[in-house]
């Protein structure tokens, strides 16, 4: 088997890095980047209001009360996409396998770019001192011969962070390393887990399988992989996505709630199926009604938590659609549609495990990669008349 080499790039506080780029005056201070509204979410804290116990996804109320002296600014995303296209330039110019997971993070396959520019540790030094000059901006890196174990490396030394992984390396990385570390290991496992006696990595390596198995099920073989640092998944440069979405155009106008409903079930179902595929979570969920006199509506709606299940993606349909239909009684719908965007990777760690929702997800796809789209449906989708 050839060894890959595998850079993770991940960005130092993005967001309020870029906002201190931009205003001089901030540096030194305690940076939050967030909504500002009644119920906004820290998006970025700068490690100064870190140290004060803010992190990303905090309400923000709450980070006030931790951290009333600092700065609170509301995101501009134009400017973060900007530099991070500046920031992509550079990984595209070492390989043209570059996975983005985020604006500020990815991971690069430089298996095949050791020889041109010297060796790994080489090229990731290079990308840090490219990103450094052409955006004023430090990243931190984390290197290895898997996905999982790069992610970890670039996460181990923030900010500014610089870790190798050799092969020969690995479970003196991964041992001393809480559970949660695992990616997909969440809040609910980790104290079932604990409660075995196993909080490390090394404890659970080490571990007879049919001790955690009532506790990870079919996922036991998985997360006892990970812990011993095995991961075969490739990099994909192929996420182009800004968004997922479904829609069709009726042959003949629909007026019936009930039909409408199982419409954009069944398109939810389908949308969520591809977030799963692609990895991925969606954190926000849109609909688009054409109605007769081709009067095009949309309406969206975000969560804090993304997510790829097919009954959540439709319950926050059905909502809009309802909402909308409070002030469009009768109204017959030419086009329906379901979109979702504002995604973030699957395979973070922290993530919960999966729900039974998710579980049953993961069922129906299976069987449908088997027997087909029209093998098995969510409740209502079935209704679908065309
Ligand atoms: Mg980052």
């Amino acid at each position: 088997m050839t060894q890959r080499s595998i850079i993770h790039v991940d960005m130092d506080a993005f967001f309020a890095a870029v906002e201190e780029l931009d205003n001089p005056e901030l540096r030194g201070r305690a940076v939050v980047v967030g909504g500002l509204g009644p119920r906004g979410v820290v998006s970025t804290a700068n490690y100064i209001a870190r140290r004060s116990g803010v992190h990303s996804a905090m309400p923000m109320g709450q980070a006030r009360r931790l951290c009333p002296q600092a700065v609170y600014i509301a995101p501009r995303g134009a400017r973060y996409r900007e530099v991070s296209a500046r920031v992509f330039e550079q990984f595209h110019a070492i390989t043209p396998l570059v996975e983005g997971l985020s604006l500020d993070e990815a991971f690069l396959d430089v298996s095949a770019s050791l020889r041109l520019f010297g060796g790994f540790e080489d090229i990731a030094r290079k990308l840090k001192a490219d990103i450094r000059r052409e955006t004023g901006l430090t990243a931190s890196v984390g290197m290895a011969h898997n996905k999982f174990l790069a992610k970890l490396a670039s996460d181990a030394q923030k900010p500014d962070g610089f870790v190798h992984v050799p092969a020969d390396g690995v479970q003196d990385f991964l041992d001393p390393m809480p559970i949660v570390r695992l990616w997909g290991i969440g809040k609910k496992t980790q104290p079932r887990l604990k409660a075995l006696g196993l909080l490390t990595i090394g404890q659970f390596r080490r571990v007879d399988a049919s001790l955690v198995r009532p506790v990870l099920g079919n996922r036991t073989e998985h997360y006892l992989r990970l812990a011993q640092g095995l991961d075969e998944r490739e990099v994909e440069p192929s996420r182009p996505d800004k968004s997922i979405s479904h829609e069709v155009t009726f042959d003949q106008d629909i007026r019936d709630p009930g039909e409408l409903l199982a419409e954009l079930q069944h398109q939810s179902d389908r949308v969520a199926r591809r977030l799963r595929k692609a990895h991925l979570l969606a954190r926000t969920v849109s609909i688009k009604l054409r109605d007769s006199q081709f009067r095009t509506a949309t309406r969206s709606k975000s969560m804090i938590a993304g997510s790829n299940s097919s009954s959540t993606i439709y319950r926050m349909a059905r909502a809009l659609f309802e909402t909308w239909r409070k002030e469009h009684r009768n109204t017959p719908v030419r086009l329906l549609g379901v979109g979702t965007s504002n995604f973030e990777d699957e395979d973070e760690p922290g993530h919960a495990p999966p729900s039974r929702d998710q579980r049953l997800d993961g069922v129906l796809d299976g069987i449908r990669d088997r027997f087909g789209e029209d093998g098995i449906a969510h409740g209502q989708a079935m209704r679908r008349k065309r």
